[in-house]
């Protein structure tokens, strides 16, 4: 197969990873830099130009789309899409996948267990939003943040309310949501790729800390799911319509609730904590089903 990895870095650990993975296998590879892609969605017959030239067809795109770059990101995959190039996951879902208000809505909408979770735009009703999900302590998220920044624990009810008022003074889209205290500063990342959970490694925060994101010092190890955790993981990638993504999953006391489901998930934290060959996985994946013109929804949300 031809292969095309979207990346900014071909030296990023999941590119090279991926990139040796697919040679390994005989497949040709390329890493495009999505920045440095332009399009041509004038004429009938679309194209992405590249360091001036048409790229060639591809029967498969890896997007790795960093949440910086989410908006050119996106555009460009779905060029992919609308010249028929089977892209791992499509250009819909992983925007669906930024905006975690957006997930959680869709997530909720097909039952699957989430933390209490609620969201306003206006000052007037803070307190009730608070009582909403439990009352203190609650967690406060920025819509759009990642790696842990703009997660903020707010131990009581008047601490909530002027981290609220503070945010909603900045414009700042959050959420507030129940905080599950018998996680005990740690989640379970799900990798799935296709319907199967390939791997999962449970992290741990750091101590002081209740955020268990590998980038604020949290470590990993390799983890056995239940029965339950797992069918929760393999739904969720399924109402999001990804085929490679790490679903985040806390243990609460009534169960797996996913916390956030990611569309360009790292592979490094993941094959160093269960020793799987990740990469080799989605390789394989891609050679049973990519397919031409297989996009499911077409750039259309
Ligand atoms: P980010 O996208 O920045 O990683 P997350 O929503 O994943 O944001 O939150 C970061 C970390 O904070 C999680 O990995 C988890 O350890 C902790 N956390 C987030 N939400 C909750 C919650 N509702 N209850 C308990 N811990 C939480
Ligand atoms: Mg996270």
């Amino acid at each position: 197969m031809k292969i095309a990895i979207l990346s900014r870095n071909e030296n990023l650990y999941s590119t090279r990873r991926l990139k040796e993975a697919a040679l390994a296998r005989g497949h040709q590879i390329d890493v495009i830099d999505t920045l440095h892609c332009y399009m041509d969605i004038t004429s009938n017959n679309p194209s992405v130009r590249y360091e001036g030239r048409q790229l060639p067809a591809y029967d498969a795109i890896i997007p790795r789309i960093g949440a910086s770059i989410t908006f050119y990101g996106t555009a460009v995959v779905r060029q992919f899409e609308m010249m028929g190039t089977f892209s791992i996951n499509e250009s819909v879902a992983i925007s669906r996948s930024r905006d975690k208000l957006r997930s959680l809505q869709l997530l909720s909408r097909k039952g699957i267990g989430l933390p209490k979770t609620g969201f306003a735009k206006h000052p007037d009703n803070i307190s009730d939003l608070i009582e909403n999900v439990g009352g203190a302590p609650v967690v406060i998220k920025l819509l759009e943040g990642t790696q842990g920044i703009g997660v903020v624990l707010a131990d009581t009810e008047k601490a909530a309310e002027s981290i609220i008022e503070a945010f909603m003074g900045l414009k700042a889209n959050i959420l507030v949501q129940e905080f599950i205290k018998e996680a005990g500063g740690a989640d379970i990342r799900c990798l799935v790729i296709g319907d199967k959970v390939v791997a999962a490694m449970k992290r741990q925060a750091a101590a002081g800390e209740f955020r268990s994101n590998l980038h604020r010092g949290g470590t990993a190890e390799i983890v056995r799911l239940s029965k339950e955790e797992r069918a929760t993981a393999i739904n969720a990638a399924k109402v999001m319509g990804l085929r490679l993504c790490g679903v985040d999953i806390l243990r609460s006391s009534r169960g797996p609730v996913v916390m956030e489901v990611n569309s360009s998930p790292g592979l490094e934290g993941i094959e160093t904590a269960t020793g799987k060959d990740v990469a080799d996985l989605v390789i394989q994946h891609l050679e049973k089903n990519a397919r031409p013109n297989a996009t499911r929804t077409k750039g259309k949300g």
